[in-house]
């Protein structure tokens, strides 16, 4: 297939980063496109606060940071995830708790999580894997009866639109924005039901400027400690006086400049990602032993589909022979069966993973191993894209 990379780089980039090497501050903390692309995000987000840093990776420890666990506490997360996400709670000597997953789109399973709530739980991180919304306002409500922070990782879901309840938490923004087609009708974004949410700007991501996160907040405590933690605990207001633990997960002012010129570009991804990935559902609509993704505020990252009879690496390897780059299981295995948990993590210590063993989760297993396959997708497909994918898939099955 043409253009399976995908990205939308151009004369506006290149403009951006000609700017900032002339201007000779290459650094966010003296420069002006760090703050102007926090701005901006704040206003296409309708979030107080916006922090710019260095991955989607920094920007979840940033989240971490905002739970606050003590040593030892628990951070519920999902197995079907970028290990982005895990690493994080291990760094603030916090222990990953694995819920299972909803077999139909892999996001978390509220049930499973309310049944893993316990005295050490310190907060929620829920994934809207590929794209598709996860169920984060029964999460929220989770989270709100236990003291819990609810942490949304949107790496995958830039403009992944929540179902329409006036009735919860979660902003109506956008309104008649261009590009957000197929609007679920309450105009709620996805980051914006947590107390935080995360962004990637990742070479793979809907939109990247190499590497580079974001974090969005609406409150100020939170954001105070994120910030501090983004730039060595150093409160420059204060003088060179460190008032806590703190990285350095800056972003430069070039990976700021190219990521606002891309984040102008995001309405027009997600409209062109949409159309056709719209196109392809209804395409493939009753094509036997095929589970197709909900087209509902997705952001179609890539485009997954769910084979119940767990044909999963058969069908990719037949969409594969016909250049089309898809795969099953998207991981090795799901994050709970990591290599990683055998140890050793912290030097010879194994605080505060003692005896720790991470729980079995059915669905995700059978999903990693059997039932689930993604096509990679991007804004540069056509409507012959689209028909060469049906017909494989149908000839197929
Ligand atoms: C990509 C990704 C991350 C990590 O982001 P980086 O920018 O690569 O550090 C975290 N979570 C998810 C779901 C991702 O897809």
């Amino acid at each position: 297939m043409a253009d399976p990379e995908g990205r939308t780089l151009g004369d506006e980039e290149v403009a951006a980063l000609e700017r900032v090497i002339r201007s000779g501050m290459l650094n966010s903390v003296w420069g002006t496109e760090g703050r102007a692309l926090e701005r901006e995000m704040a206003e296409l987000y309708g979030s107080r606060h916006a922090i710019a840093c260095s991955s989607g990776t920094a920007a979840l420890h940033l989240s971490v940071v905002a739970a606050a666990p003590d040593p030892g506490d628990e951070i519920i997360t999902t197995p079907i995830t970028d290990f982005g996400t895990v690493a994080p709670i291990l760094a603030q000597n916090a222990v990953p708790v694995f819920a299972d997953v909803d077999p139909a789109d892999g996001n978390l399973d509220p049930g499973a999580v309310a049944r893993l709530i316990g005295p050490r739980t310190r907060a929620i991180m829920a994934v809207h894997l590929f794209g598709a919304p996860a169920r984060v306002d029964e999460l929220r409500a989770l989270a709100d009866e236990h003291g819990l922070t609810l942490i949304e990782d949107c790496a995958q879901a830039w403009l992944t639109e929540l179902p329409d309840d006036p009735g919860l938490p979660g902003e109506p923004v956008l309104a008649g924005h261009p590009g957000l087609v197929g609007r679920s009708g309450g105009g709620r974004l996805a980051g914006t039901v947590g107390q935080v949410g995360t962004f990637s700007l990742q070479q793979w991501k809907h939109i990247t400027c190499g590497d580079g996160g974001l974090v969005i907040t609406q409150d100020d405590a939170m954001a105070h400690r994120m910030r501090l933690f983004s730039d060595k605990g150093w409160d420059r207001a204060a003088g060179r006086s460190h008032a806590s633990l703190g990285l350095n997960y800056r972003m430069t002012e070039l990976q700021a400049a190219v990521a606002r010129a891309q984040l102008a570009k995001l309405p027009g991804v997600l409209e062109a990602r949409r159309r056709t990935a719209v196109r392809l559902i209804a395409a493939l609509e009753g094509v036997p032993g095929i589970r197709l993704p909900r087209p509902e505020g997705h952001a179609w990252w890539l485009f997954p589909l769910v084979l119940p009879d767990g044909k999963a690496s058969a069908l990719a390897e037949h969409l594969r022979a016909a250049g089309i780059p898809a795969r099953a299981g998207y991981l090795g295995e799901p994050l709970n069966r990591a290599p990683v948990w055998n140890g050793p993590i912290y030097g010879s210590s194994p605080y505060p993973l003692e005896g720790y063993a991470p729980d079995a989760c059915p669905e995700a297993e059978r999903l990693v191993a059997e039932t689930l396959l993604v096509i990679d997708w991007n804004e540069h497909y056509t409507d012959e894209h689209v028909e060469l994918v049906a017909e494989r898939v149908r000839d197929w099955s």
